[in-house]
């Protein structure tokens, strides 16, 4: 049993600590994350937050120079362009996050299958600044 529970409140808090929350259907044994309440595959609601271990690998990613609002705030920019990628962690589940140490200057350095492990990003400013899952 994890200490965490479903809501995703509690996807940032565990992040504060470094660490990476899923759910898992204990009815067909679907992984997903961010926690969710009900399994997307099985819709059943018999689902309880597991801890993943932040390991996987690039599955695909895209470079962004025009950055929405929130991202332009954080100081990226056509200047500054960050890594959006999706990793398969190694439980099977697929996730979205921003890609750190990768070259976004030169994308076709960044290599699908690239072994990658979690960690966090700060963004934002004042009450507003929190982690956000990144992996490197
Ligand atoms: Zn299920």
């Amino acid at each position: 049993m994890s200490e965490f529970n479903l809501n995703s409140k509690d996807f940032y808090g565990a992040l504060n600590t470094d660490k990476l929350l899923g759910s898992k259907c204990k009815v067909c044994g679907y992984q997903v994350s961010p926690q969710r309440a009900i399994c997307p595959k099985c819709q059943s609601d018999d689902v309880e937050v597991v801890e993943l271990n932040g390991k996987g690998k690039l599955a695909a990613f895209t470079v962004i120079s025009v950055p929405p609002t929130q991202m332009a705030e954080a100081g990226y920019s056509g200047k500054n362009p960050y890594c959006v990628g999706i990793v398969e962690l190694d439980e099977g589940v697929r996730i979205t996050a921003q890609i750190l140490d990768v070259d976004m200057f030169d994308p076709p350095s960044i290599k699908i299958g690239k072994p990658v492990t979690m960690t966090t990003i700060e963004r934002g400013e004042g009450e507003n600044r929190r982690k956000y899952l990144a992996f490197k």
